[in-house]
């Protein structure tokens, strides 16, 4: 959802009803962007529907236009138009910004009155499809909301204008029929209106939904990949970072540098718990995760693994490096209690350190264990290293 990427606040998604926009003008930047391409295509297809009808209108009208008119101007109007459709539509296609898109619709609208207008002029006296023809353009116009909605409504009733004015002033008309093309005109516009008004709104609310489901997706994913006590990242997410690990493993040239994966057990921790309560023990985990975290690189990792048992991943880092931060954070354990509300704990850990190859996670892991396991045999508080 490259657009849901952009991390949009309900309070932000609300829509101004009557502008039929987004309160926000950055959420509705990023909407009308997110339908920008669609649009594109839209105005395209119409562009290249108005070509053919135009063709075949053509093909079929020589009856009914005024025979000075044909073929001498009728044609050249005609050819004229599909040629600008046609020229339009390939335009759109290099139209790369929202404002270029805006100019390229009003412009092309303000031809296709000119030029629809001018072919009512030559027809004689048949109002009817004059009318026809309006209606279906500013159904067509409203329907495809490719403006927004106050422009598309001053477009409407500028065309409106314009085709009332050429029946008026270059056609005779009774009184009657005056009364009927108003009226249709008045009636289209205002069914025009609402039908955008709505098309607009509603393209918004899913929009919205979307957004909405879209973070909702993404926070449901971040937080499968969480450990819900110590914030830290779990099991799930080592097993979705591996391959990376091993990526980097295959590339380490300079074999000094490695992957150190390291599986760190607080030692009597069940001890915490039956002491002093569960809660306490919650506490322990979530000081211990923070030292973890604090104690490395920006660029290490540190996974809550089950229970007490955490996994430190630290890429492009030599064994002895690696030893050292371990053998430093053993010191520093030995020596700085945790704080768990009037309680002073200290806590210690045992670490089992092992080198990534290329090979199963699994494998991986049980040599990390297997350093642990002699680390914990070995009296604990300690870190046992196996390559
Ligand atoms: P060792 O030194 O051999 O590691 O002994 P230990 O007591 O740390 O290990 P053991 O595996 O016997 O006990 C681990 C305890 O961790 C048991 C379990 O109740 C506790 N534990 C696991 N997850 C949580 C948790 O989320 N919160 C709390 N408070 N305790 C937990
Ligand atoms: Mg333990
Ligand atoms: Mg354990």
């Amino acid at each position: 959802m490259g657009v849901f990427a952009a991390k949009l606040l309900n309070k932000d998604l609300t829509i101004k009803r009557f502008a039929c926009q987004f309160n926000s003008l950055q959420v509705e930047q990023i909407f009308l962007q997110s339908k920008f391409k669609q649009d594109k295509k839209i105005a395209q297809f119409l562009c290249c529907t108005i070509a053919l009808l135009t063709i075949f209108i053509t093909f079929f009208d020589k009856m009914i236009i005024q025979s000075f008119f044909w073929p001498n101007i009728a044609l050249t109007g005609r050819s004229i138009i599909v040629s600008v459709c046609i020229f339009s539509a390939v335009v759109l296609a290099y139209i790369q910004t929202l404002r270029q898109f805006k100019l390229a619709i009003s412009l092309f609208m303000v031809f296709l009155s000119i030029s629809m207008q001018s072919m009512a002029y030559t027809f004689d006296r048949a109002y009817v499809l004059h009318l026809f023809f309006d209606v279906i353009i500013l159904i067509t116009f409203y329907f495809s909301a490719l403006l927004p909605f106050k422009l598309s409504a001053f477009f409407g009733w500028a065309y409106s204008l314009i085709a009332l004015s050429v029946i008026f002033f270059t056609k005779e008309i009774n009184s009657h029929t005056s009364y009927m093309v108003i009226l249709a005109h008045v009636a289209v516009n205002l069914t025009g209106m609402i039908m955008s008004a709505h098309q607009h709104l509603m393209r918004r609310e899913l929009f919205v939904r979307n957004t909405q489901l879209g973070q909702l997706a993404q926070e449901m994913q971040s937080q499968a990949f969480k450990d819900a006590l110590t914030q830290l990242p779990n099991r799930r997410a080592f097993d979705n970072s591996y391959e990376d690990y091993q990526r980097i493993t295959k590339q380490q040239q300079q074999k000094m540098k490695q992957v150190c994966v390291i599986l760190a057990d607080i030692d009597y921790f069940k001890q915490v718990n039956d002491n002093h309560g569960h809660e306490v023990g919650d506490g322990i985990l979530e000081l211990f995760s923070t030292f973890l975290t604090q104690s490395l690189r920006t660029s290490d990792d540190v996974y809550r693994f089950g229970g007490e048992e955490f996994v430190i991943v630290l890429p492009l880092c030599s064994v002895s490096d690696a030893a050292k931060i371990i053998e430093n954070m053993i010191t520093k354990l030995n020596t700085e209690p945790f704080e768990v509300g009037e309680l002073s704990l200290l806590i210690r850990a045992s670490f089992g350190l092992t080198v990534m190859r290329e090979e199963q996670q699994k494998s991986v892991i049980a040599r990390a264990d297997a350093a642990l396991y002699e680390a914990k045999g070995s009296g604990r508080n300690q870190l046992v290293v196996k390559i």
